[in-house]
């Protein structure tokens, strides 16, 4: 009985001790991360000059790499080690638009605010004819039935008018409490992961798909064609097809055009008023692969045994041509880089090794993080190699610009009672929302394929999906500092719990 008595309040004591230098320990390591990353912050200075200086960052071109011995540069002097570039595609071309003008000239004149679309051809010098407008139909043999011997000389208005968004709806969103907590509360994911290499083939296909049209306009002598993608009030989106390998076809010029001047064009015509459009597009297109680089750097782990693991975090660091790429995805890299640099202020030697990867190529189905997979962790379709199961977990972020509130579980209920412990002690920064749910279309899916434990922050969408969101605004302007400062500090929090975890982080499938 004594015997027991006295093992119990040894035991007691024991856990007294551990849970309290443990706490001490983390609270002193939190408030250092807080002083650096809220106090001290190089965030909003870095992501100016990142996407002020060096601009667009599409896939393939020269801007892309110019932005890439940049960003090497920074982690160098913020104190990364291996800091390298690696190769994800050896036959994606490069393309930049050199100057381009778009404007009406009869009834009157109006100069429309356009934006050619990625890896389109320039125009013979400054050409001018008149609007016809062709509907968008998946049936090209209609379109060819209606239009044969009709185009030559035209530019195409292609496409019907854009639904205007209600201006009562808000252009910049935080996720309520409610909202949060319903997310909180699902027992199972409502949203369906496509297998990576069936939704890859789906993408390969995607992409063409206005090839055909393209083609058979361009046959019939049409000078351009002009489209709109609906966002709100005054935005170009620019996304859409993208023929990014040196064997796909360059398009005659393709432009995207304002919701607004869309509309005013395809109205006239309903008036039975031509309009006449004078442009002038000079692009070029070259093949530099060198061009196409993951970047990657890290913080060498420092025990001897849990070095050879790595915590990798990373998002991708392509964006579309027509704005800078600040919130897709600009501020992600420079959010995670700020995470790092202040790892290294606070002077942290973590157990495991941090690593870093800025991926090409995501807004072409993810070619940059699964080139990097495949080279590391096997190949796509085999069973993942002994180093995969070395990744303790992938943390990726690209959802905008907004505060991080929590994270998706991504099917993976075994690792809530781990950033249920993570979160806790940076709650008041607003991140306590862990659900089970899946989230689409980036890197992280790549990673989870290859069954690493793969997450998703959830941001608030402020303007992401309403202004920003692959358009000519997507600028700093949209960026708001305090939330890239918060969320550098939970990067930095969660990236230093993952890296001296005693234990590895579950996965999802036992093998
Ligand atoms: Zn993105």
């Amino acid at each position: 009985m004594l015997f027991k008595k006295l093992l119990f309040t040894l035991l007691f004591i024991q856990l007294f001790f551990i849970g309290f230098s443990q706490t001490a320990f983390d609270e002193t390591k939190l408030s250092k991360f807080k002083n650096e990353g809220l106090l001290h912050s190089d965030a909003i200075k870095m992501l100016n000059e990142f996407t002020d200086v060096y601009g667009q960052r599409l896939t393939g071109s020269r801007e892309y790499l110019g932005a890439a011995k940049w960003t090497a540069n920074k982690m160098n002097e913020i104190g990364l080690t291996n800091v390298h570039f690696e190769n994800y595609c050896k036959d994606c071309r490069g393309w930049t638009v050199k100057s381009f003008n778009v404007e009406m000239t009869a009834p009157n004149y109006m100069h429309i605010m356009a934006y050619p679309l990625a890896m389109t051809k320039s125009t013979n010098g400054v050409v001018e004819g008149e609007i016809v407008s062709v509907e968008s139909t998946s049936d090209l043999n209609v379109v060819k039935e209606r239009y044969t011997g009709k185009l030559k000389g035209k530019i195409i208005l292609w496409g019907t008018l854009p639904k205007a968004r209600p201006l009562s709806d808000p252009l910049s969103k935080r996720f309520s409490e409610a909202e949060l907590k319903s997310m909180e509360d699902k027992l199972s994911p409502s949203v369906k992961q496509t297998p990576l290499p069936e939704q890859l083939e789906e993408w390969k296909i995607s992409d063409h798909k206005e090839n055909a049209f393209l083609e058979f306009v361009e046959k019939e002598g049409a000078l351009a064609v002009l489209k709109t993608q609906p966002m709100f009030a005054g935005s170009l989106n620019v996304s859409g097809t993208y023929n990014f390998l040196e064997t796909d076809p360059k398009s005659l010029p393709f432009f995207a055009i304002m919701p607004e001047h869309f509309g005013r064009l395809f109205r006239m015509l309903q008036q039975k008023v031509t309009p006449k459009i004078k442009l002038d597009l000079q692009t070029d297109f070259y093949l530099e692969p060198e061009n196409n680089v993951n970047i990657i750097g890290e913080i060498t782990g420092s025990d001897p045994t849990l070095k050879s693991e790595t915590v990798l975090i990373g998002g991708h660091f392509d964006s579309w041509h027509s704005g800078t790429g600040a919130t897709d995805n600009g501020v992600s890299c420079i959010t995670l880089m700020e995470a790092l640099r202040i790892l290294k202020q606070s002077g942290i030697t973590p157990k495991r090794t941090i690593r870093i990867g800025l991926w090409g190529g995501e807004e072409q189905a993810f070619i940059g993080s699964v080139a990097y997979a495949t080279e590391h962790y096997g190949k796509l379709k085999e069973k993942p190699n002994s180093e995969s199961k070395k990744v303790q977990a992938y943390l990726n972020l690209d959802n905008g610009a907004g505060a991080i509130r929590g994270i998706y579980l991504q099917g993976n209920e075994l690792t809530r009672p781990i950033f249920k412990e993570i979160f806790s002690p940076v709650a008041s920064l607003g991140v306590n929302t862990i659900t089970i749910e899946n989230t689409l279309s980036t890197d992280h899916e790549t990673f989870d394929h290859y069954n690493i434990p793969s997450f998703q922050f959830i941001q608030d969408h402020l303007s992401y999906e309403t202004i920003n969101h692959h358009t000519h605004l997507d600028l700093p302007e949209y960026v708001p500092e305090n939330d890239m400062m918060k969320n550098a500090v939970i990067l930095a929090w969660t990236i230093y719990s993952l890296a001296e975890k005693n234990t590895m982080v579950p996965r999802k499938s036992k093998d």
